[in-house]
């Protein structure tokens, strides 16, 4: 079926991407990959190519657009060279969100430029060793000092993405109790400077897959972050989550997605390539039968990512059909990397294999940014059940 979603613009973009990944990235990926880290010089050469300032005001240095095509594309073109740029998702997907909806003027100019440029990173930090899925239990909290110019935060974080080369973290916590009534209340967004004093980062963690996103856990012992870098209002940081999780259940639907896409095209050149009982694995039938079905089910997904994507730039995407849309491409997801893993026998539990890669970074998807089954959840509310 014929895509709508790009313009020429997204594919003058698609196509400047595409030669950056292979002259910037595909050469060294493998180092990256081993390291378990991407150099953060790289982050850099990202901003120089524009990508983190596509959706900020000009006047801060970006380019003033409204729209997420453009990541859409970073997914489908890293997928479809087998890289990643490490733990640099979230610094646009996740935190951007929250600086254009909650910085007053005064924010915005201390933190976009850098943002923009790439001199700080950013990062978010919701999840707690104790509670990921049930936000409202977080630990956490940020006391406000007597003179009310700063406050001092105390707790831990866990499974941070970006949170080892991040300068500026999202840390959501406690500045009231939660009430009988709402569990929800009493949450507030801090902008925290990463080299302030008590801020320390933990174990930079091993992961099963995405090997070069620096997965981080984090402590906050007596960190006065000021007072000026409080995000909105207090206590409200719940209702800001809710607002932006949407956003970030996009990304990893059409992430997904994008992987799915690639795996099939991975497999489908393999099976050509490699001979068994005299023919090339393609010629089985169900091989083709394999590969028809993934590709049927890539193509429903594609619909969902696409039509998704069309409704959060047009600021209409619901909760619950970001939900919908990630429960539905992550789970196609997993299902046909697994199949387009199976049809290049060993070679595909290879790491040196993309598909065996794809297997290992695609499993997170159906975890982060919410469980399917939270996800589940969501829908079935939606439905009134
Ligand atoms: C690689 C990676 C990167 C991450 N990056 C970030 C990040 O940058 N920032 C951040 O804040 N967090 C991050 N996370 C955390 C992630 O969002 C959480 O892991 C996720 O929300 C699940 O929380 P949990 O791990 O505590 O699982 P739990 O909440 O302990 O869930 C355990 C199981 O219980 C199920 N469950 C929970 N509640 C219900 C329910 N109501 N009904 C039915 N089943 C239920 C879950 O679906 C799951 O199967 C990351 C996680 C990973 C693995």
């Amino acid at each position: 079926m014929r895509r709508t979603v790009f313009n020429e613009d997204h594919e003058a973009f698609r196509e400047t991407l595409r030669a950056f990944i292979e002259a910037e990235v595909v050469p060294v990926f493998d180092d990256w990959f081993q390291a378990g880290i991407v150099p953060r010089e790289f982050y850099y050469k990202l901003a120089e190519l524009g990508v983190f300032g596509i959706n900020v005001d000009e006047e801060y240095g970006g380019a003033g657009l409204e729209t997420h095509k453009f990541e859409a594309i970073q997914y489908e073109e890293t997928a479809r060279a087998g890289v990643n740029f490490g733990g640099s998702g979230v610094h646009v997907l996740l935190a951007l969100p929250y600086i254009k909806m909650l910085a007053t003027e005064d924010q915005k100019k201390r933190w976009l430029p850098k943002f923009v440029s790439a001199e700080e990173m950013w990062a978010i930090a919701m999840t707690e060793p104790g509670t990921g899925s049930d936000l409202a239990g977080m630990k956490t909290t940020a006391k406000l000092s007597e003179d009310g110019t700063h406050y001092v935060l105390n707790g831990a974080k866990t499974f941070i993405t970006g949170g080892v080369h991040a300068d500026r973290v999202i840390v959501c916590a406690r500045t009231a109790p939660a009430t009988p009534e709402d569990r929800r209340h009493g949450i507030s967004l801090f902008a925290v400077d990463t080299k302030s004093e008590g801020y320390s980062i933990g174990r930079k963690l091993d992961k099963l897959g995405l090997r070069t996103s620096d997965t981080a856990e984090l402590a906050f012992v007596d960190v006065k972050v000021p007072a000026e870098d409080l995000m909105g209002e207090e206590n409200k940081g719940f209702y800001y989550l809710g607002k932006n999780l949407a956003s970030e259940r996009w990304g990893i639907a059409f992430g997904a997605y994008a992987q799915a896409k690639a795996a099939v095209e991975f497999a489908k050149k393999y099976t050509q390539d490699r001979t068994v009982f005299g023919q090339p694995v393609a010629a089985f039938q169900n091989t083709k039968f394999e590969l028809a079905a993934c590709k049927a089910e890539v193509d429903a997904a594609e619909a969902v990512a696409d039509r998704a994507l069309e409704a959060l730039d047009a600021g209409e995407l619901t909760a619950a059909e970001a939900a919908s849309a990630k429960l539905f491409c992550t789970e196609v997801a997993h299902r046909v990397i697994d199949r387009c893993l199976q049809l290049h026998g060993g070679y595909g539990y290879m790491n040196e294999y993309p598909i065996a890669r794809l297997y290992a970074d695609n499993r997170v998807n159906r975890i982060y940014g919410g469980t399917s089954e939270i996800m589940k959840t969501i829908i079935a509310k939606d439905m009134g059940l």
